[in-house]
């Protein structure tokens, strides 16, 4: 088998000119393959991006990219076991695979969801509403994102060579940026084998993904100000490219997620026989031993109240005592390899620089017992589990990146929280309590230096995704040490990759810009009721001013006496009186919404299908018995469906009374066929 890996430059498969250092299995440490970047031109790549990728991506509106997102989630999916295979040759077990390639998998699908359910089915997202910056409403202003002609240039970590690489592949491509993939050296070939089934699947538009196996050279040379650099990986590499000239001087957005000291901590009210002190007990051995603790979520500190340090510990080495290490091939392993025996050295020197000020309390450095393999071919370390002395310092700086905790006793919620805070910024943090009380305390003092919390209780833990896993819906990255960035959160994660800008215009040009229509802008009346119209021949504008419309005082009684709504606003006319708001009976708000509908409806079978809510009620001026008022609705956002027949609808509802005050505003949200007659129903009459 050639082991040379080749990168994917310009639509074309390139070899190397030198076949670069070895990968070894983290087993057997047999070569698997070899990287290097020799001889590939990242100038090409960069144009390529540029050039082809980038404009073929931001030809699809977000809902057709999200609908090649899915695809290639199932794509992926059907190669499962080929990537769970060379997941192994990783030091991975299976369990520790999920995570990565289900992981992975898993946050396509979520991008999927979102980029249809969250976004536009069009090329710009709008943020916040209209500010009116003139007294009449003719010049206003629209923040809206866009998408920019740059780069997304990912520089992953050797440990989810799967997920690293999808879970920020997934929101640059929503956010129409081409992906230039840079994996770690030492897990290359598992993203080369999930990048070649990408770009032989023909679901991406070519150049929206390229592959650099080996060193990434000049390649940020070749970015710019419209770029964007996501760094995964050690604190010494994050500072390199902090200081990088493009970085610096030609205004490349890098977005770090480095080391990471995270802590779980145990809450002052848990005692032994309470079920958070199991929970929290295997919380902690999980993480240690979840992909031997390669994960830069792991649980490094492990903090408890000083009277619990020693169940704790006794609690912890027993469950340790039963994790079986080896060959993660064999169905009896729990915890595999370290992915190279570099990353081994690195762990036992970060481990004796700990002893410095803690005692090992389970575990040796040096041995370890293996099923199915040989121990002294892969790079196998047990599980180590440390207790802090007093006053110890070494476990808030030094990051072992392997199955390594330390076990730090505190004094009460304030120090716990000063503990957590001496990691100087931390990817995320877990507390174990069922005292709501303490949560709140020790939640917002941990808030300021973490980028997740999760508090584990008995009452969520059969559905707690767990202390170390980083959900696409929700933000991953850290401040302080944890680098700063903010990868993931659903729609938030795209939004981070586009420009954000501020139009300011008159509202028929806001209208034009962003393709929904603002409020004083022009509005379309004609012959046709827009409820006749399919979504082909709406137009954005398109309205329909009803008749007026007398509300009685019969009409508030009926509607009170139907509903049961009879407060007293409504039916009581001496305390309505003194009601300092109303000063009289006024109708009920849902009664104005309700006789609004009954004004714009064109009540007979037609292409409006369904109405699936209302957004923004607001209810601006009461109506007392007697007062006549008229519905203006119009034609504000219309979305087609990619896959259904109908699209969405959003319409802008303004009542108003006979002195044309505003009464009550809102949107109307329905579903319209995309052709009308149904192509069914033509089809039959046809
Ligand atoms: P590195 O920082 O060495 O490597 C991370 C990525 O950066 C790799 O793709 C690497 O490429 C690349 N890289 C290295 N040097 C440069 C450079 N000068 N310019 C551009 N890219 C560069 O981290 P490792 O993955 O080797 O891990 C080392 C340590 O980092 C771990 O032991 C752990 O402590 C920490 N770490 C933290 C993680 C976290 O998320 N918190 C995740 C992984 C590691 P190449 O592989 O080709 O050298």
């Amino acid at each position: 088998m050639d082991t040379v890996l080749d990168s994917y430059v310009a639509g074309s498969w390139v070899r190397p000119d030198v076949p670069g250092d070895p990968a070894h299995d983290a087993v057997t440490g047999e070569v698997v393959a070899r990287a290097s970047a020799h001889g590939i031109d990242l100038h090409t790549m960069a144009v390529h991006a540029r050039t082809v990728g980038g404009p073929a991506v931001r030809a699809l509106t977000f809902h057709q990219r999200a609908a090649r997102l899915k695809q290639l989630a199932r794509h992926l999916g059907e190669h499962k076991d080929e990537f769970y295979a060379l997941s192994r040759r990783t030091g991975a077990t299976d369990r520790d695979s999920a995570i990565d390639v289900d992981g992975g998998i898993g946050t396509l699908f979520s991008y999927a969801s979102k980029g249809v359910r969250e976004l536009p089915n069009d090329v710009v997202v709008l943020d916040g509403a209209p500010e009116q910056l003139g007294r009449a409403g003719t010049f206003l202003g629209q923040h809206l994102y866009v998408s920019r002609p740059g780069i997304a240039v990912q520089i992953n970590a050797f440990n989810f060579p799967v997920w690293g690489m999808l879970e920020k592949l997934a929101p640059a491509f929503l956010a129409g940026l081409p992906t230039i993939v840079k994996p770690a050296s030492q897990t290359a070939y598992l993203t080369h084998a999930v990048v070649r089934r990408i770009v032989e699947s023909q679901i991406l538009p070519e150049g929206s993904l390229q592959l650099l196996c080996g060193a990434p050279g000049t390649l940020l040379f070749e970015l710019d100000e419209q770029d964007h650099v996501a760094f995964t990986g050690s604190a010494e590499t994050a500072t390199v490219l902090r200081n990088h000239p493009a970085v610096l001087h030609r205004g490349v957005r890098l977005g770090v997620e480095a080391d990471s000291l995270n802590c779980s901590i145990l809450g002052v009210d848990v005692r032994p026989e309470d079920p958070e002190f199991e929970l929290f007990v295997k919380a902690v051995v999980v993480e240690m031993t979840a992909k031997a603790g390669q994960k830069c979520t792991a649980i490094r500190r492990t903090l408890v109240p000083h009277a619990m340090v020693g169940p704790v510990v006794d609690a912890l080495r027993e469950r340790l005592a039963k994790v079986v290490v080896g060959n993660p091939a064999d169905p009896t392993v729990r915890m595999g390899a370290l992915a190279s025996s570099a990353q081994r050295d690195e762990v036992r020197r970060a481990v004796a620089e700990l002893r410095g000020s803690c005692d090992l309390v389970f575990g040796d450095p040096d041995h370890v017992t293996v099923v199915g393999a040989d121990a002294r071919e892969g790079a196998f370390i047990s599980p180590l589990l440390l207790r802090a002395r007093p006053d110890a310092e070494e476990p808030h700086e030094v990051e072992p990146f392997g199955p390594v905790s330390t076990v730090i006793g505190y004094a009460d919620t304030t120090e716990a929280v000063r503990l957590a805070a001496r990691g100087r910024g931390s990817l995320v943090a877990s507390l174990v309590t069922h005292d709501p009380e303490v949560a709140r305390e020790v939640v917002l003092g941990l808030a300021p230096w973490h980028g997740r919390v999760l508090v584990l209780d008995r009452d969520d833990a059969a559905e707690s995704t767990g202390h170390g896993s980083p959900m696409p819906t929700l933000v991953h990255g850290g401040p302080g040490r944890a680098g700063g960035g903010e990868e993931l959160g659903g729609v938030r994660g795209v939004l981070a990759l586009m420009q954000r800008t501020a139009v300011q215009g008159s509202p028929d040009v806001l209208t034009a810009v962003t393709g929904r229509w603002t409020k004083g802008s022009r509005r379309l009346t004609g012959e046709t009721h827009p409820f006749r119209k399919s979504l082909a021949e709406l137009r954005i504008g398109d309205t329909i001013v009803s008749a007026p419309r007398l509300v009685s005082r019969a009409d508030i009684d009926h509607f009170a006496e139907f509903t049961g709504d009879t407060f007293y606003a409504h039916t009581d006319p001496e305390a309505a009186a003194a009601n300092p708001l109303f000063g009289g009976i006024v109708a009920h708000g849902y009664l104005v919404v309700s006789l609004a509908a009954g004004l714009f409806v064109d009540p007979d079978p037609g292409p409006v299908l369904a109405n699936f809510g209302v957004d923004n009620l607001r209810f601006l001026t009461p109506v007392k018995a007697d007062d006549t008022i008229t519905v203006t609705l119009t034609v504000k956002e219309v979305t087609p469906r990619i896959s259904a027949d109908y699209g969405e609808v959003r319409w802008d509802a303004l009542v108003t009374n006979a002195a044309d005050e505003p009464v009550a505003t809102y949107d109307v949200l329905t579903l319209v066929a995309k052709q009308w007659p149904l192509p069914d129903a033509a089809a039959a009459e046809g």
